[in-house]
């Protein structure tokens, strides 16, 4: 049987775990944490925007599980907010476990507190992978899934320090980039000014520090949409955020909480003393991560050069997903990019021609978009997303957009891809 090891166990990690394993892999993924999501556990917002049309298709092309664990964590569903609509938004106390015992019911064996560090190479082939315990690790396919993040250096370098942030690199150790170890040189996402890196454009309130009237209207709404005072209205700091979808003129003018099980304010680098100043937020304070003050979790400083079916350049059996495979900004985009990289991933082992998703769906385009643009001058300062900024307005223009389910499953029965993620190919 071949056997395929995922390093990394964020969405994407998840997601191509699931499909190696439905294509008939042994699986196993390492996650050098104590929990699976990575970033995802201060996430929680899905289906706004293109990203609802998005998870529809993974559904229908065979990968619905971490889309139906999403919907069924969802506290709240179909919200909208300033430049987004129909939101859900999953409860982020609740969604791992799920998705663990989902991973694990499969039969996929999850290898927590487990660091890969290094590679064995035979020539171009990944031989085997060193974990930080010295363990000697071996497999016929990898799957990089390791995120974009760099080792804790970088988030003094390009940002602002360490906030301990849901990585929690001083407990578990930085990331490591396997495919670098492997020869092939990271790409670095940029700034607008050049600079490298981008920070995450939201952070976590404390609820029980916020005023019971905007905590109710929290839990039965699922948002709340508080002007800034005029003063304190920056448009400037838009500018910074990773989240092109939220750069928007609203969330400069207001600030906007979401209910996530925490409350996730989607502004970085709000200063407590400022947000105190916003009506029933004058006992506010920030959650973990807890710098949401001053930002942080520096990103998209590795990613991986690929093909569309997400095989990394230059490594024989090596493939990529979700952050580490382009500027991606997301758990859609990366449950997207890992469900392929799992399926193929078995077709790799085989000798099979790898599968590009065809851009007549969503997922397809922005796999083969978001590769072009890295051959753009100002393609490296932009990140891609179904759910706004430059891929959605090029979602919405190429006709891809839709939030028609019927229309949405005849467009991949049309290509007779329905279920290919089901397929046992070992
Ligand atoms: C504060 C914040 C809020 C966000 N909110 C949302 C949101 O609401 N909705 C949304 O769609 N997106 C959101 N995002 C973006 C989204 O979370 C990420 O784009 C997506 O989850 C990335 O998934 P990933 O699997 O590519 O990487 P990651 O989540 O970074 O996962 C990588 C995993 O690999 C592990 N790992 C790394 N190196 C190693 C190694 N050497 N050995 C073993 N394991 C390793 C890490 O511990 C981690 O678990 C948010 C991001 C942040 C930072």
């Amino acid at each position: 049987m071949a056997k395929v090891v995922v390093i990394g166990g964020g969405w994407s990690g998840c997601a191509a775990a699931l499909t190696a394993r439905k294509a008939g892999a042994e699986v196993t993924v390492l996650e050098r944490t104590d929990l699976l999501l990575g970033l995802g556990n201060v996430g929680g917002i899905m289906r706004n925007n293109g990203r609802f049309t998005a998870a529809e298709e993974i559904k229908l092309l065979g990968a619905p599980e971490l889309i139906e664990i999403t919907d069924q964590a969802a506290r709240h569903k179909d919200v909208d907010f300033p430049g987004h609509r129909h939101a859900s938004l999953y409860d982020v106390n609740l969604v791992e476990p799920m998705v663990r015992r989902k991973l694990e019911s499969m039969g996929i064996e999850l290898r927590f507190e487990t660091r890969a560090v290094d590679v064995k190479m035979d020539g171009s082939r990944i031989k085997g992978l060193l974990t930080a315990d010295e363990e000697w690790v071996e497999a016929d396919v990898f799957i990089e899934t390791t995120g974009s993040t760099g080792p804790m250096g970088n988030c003094l370098r390009y940002g602002n320090g360490c906030s301990m942030c849901i990585l929690r690199c001083p407990t578990y150790g930085p990331r490591i980039s396997i495919s670098r170890r492997a020869g092939v040189e990271d790409l670095l996402g940029q700034r607008g000014d050049d600079s490298y890196g981008a920070m995450s454009g939201s952070c976590k309130l404390s609820k029980g520090s916020l005023a019971p009237e905007i905590v109710e209207c929290l839990e039965k709404e699922g948002v709340a949409v508080l002007p800034v005072p005029g003063e304190d209205v920056s448009f400037e700091k838009l500018g910074y955020k990773v989240c092109q979808q939220y750069a928007l003129r609203e969330f400069a003018e207001n600030v906007v909480l979401l209910d996530t099980g925490y409350v996730k304010l989607m502004t970085s680098y709000y200063p407590l003393e400022k947000l105190r100043k916003i009506k029933g937020l004058e006992n506010a304070r920030y959650a973990d991560p807890y710098s949401g003050g001053r930002g942080n979790s520096i990103r998209y400083l590795s990613m991986a050069p690929r093909d569309n079916g997400m095989k990394v350049e230059g490594v024989k059996n090596l493939l990529c997903a979700g952050e580490k495979s382009g500027l991606f900004v997301g758990h859609t985009e990366a449950i997207v990019t890992g469900s392929l990289a799992g399926h193929n991933s078995a077709r790799l082992f085989l000798g099979m021609p790898l599968l590009n998703l065809p851009r007549s769906l969503a997922g397809g385009d922005i796999i083969a978009y978001a590769n072009e643009m890295l051959g753009v001058p100002e393609g490296l300062k932009n990140r891609y997303t179904f759910s706004g900024g430059k891929y959605f307005e090029h979602m919405l223009k190429q006709g891809l957009y839709s939030t028609d389910r019927q229309a949405i499953e005849e467009r991949v029965e049309k290509i007779g891809l329905r279920g290919i993620f089901e397929v046992k190919l070992l």
